[in-house]
């Protein structure tokens, strides 16, 4: 955790911005709900548990600067709400996300299974990959096991 927090100042501090308390109370919340996918909203509620004073324009700012930092990732899961998503190191390319359409659960594959596309982009039409987003929609193995999932074609 200290670690993260670490390198996160510093690439606050590379691009002439300091990571102040109200930052910092932002980036904690971040890291301790990692797999969560906050929105502005959320984060704003528990970072206001420990920080009280902080108010929710200064969360707003704050995430804008992570994100222009791509320290996190803004993202849209289809419901309108902008959620924030951390990345574990801001050089890797961006992890896949496993989203159920039935419960709305959301898993992350970490690894980057896009690599072999990248090099076919690279070798074929000299196109370097700097970074990607993929999404799937579907049915999670919990909703497939609760045999809650949709007749094939039919659609609610
Ligand atoms: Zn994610
Ligand atoms: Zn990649
Ligand atoms: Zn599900």
């Amino acid at each position: 955790m200290e670690a993260r927090i670490e390198k996160v100042k510093q690439q606050l501090q590379s691009q002439g911005y300091k990571l102040t308390p109200q930052r910092e109370a932002t980036v904690r919340v971040l890291l301790e709900n990692e797999e969560d996918h906050l929105s502005a909203e959320d984060v704003f509620m528990l970072v206001k548990e420990k920080s009280p004073e902080i108010g929710l324009a200064t969360v707003y700012r704050t995430l804008e600067l992570l994100s222009e930092m791509h320290v996190v990732e803004k993202m849209n899961f289809g419901d309108g709400v902008a959620r924030y998503d951390l990345r574990a190191d801001s050089n890797k390319h961006h992890h896949h996300h496993l989203i159920c359409v039935q419960c709305g659960s959301m898993s992350e594959i970490m690894e980057d299974w896009l690599l072999p596309l990248e090099e076919r982009l690279e070798k074929e039409y000299g196109f370097t990959v700097l970074d990607h987003r993929l999404d799937f929609q579907g049915i999670c193995a919990k909703c497939k096991n609760a045999g809650k999932s949709p007749e094939p074609g039919s659609e609610s």
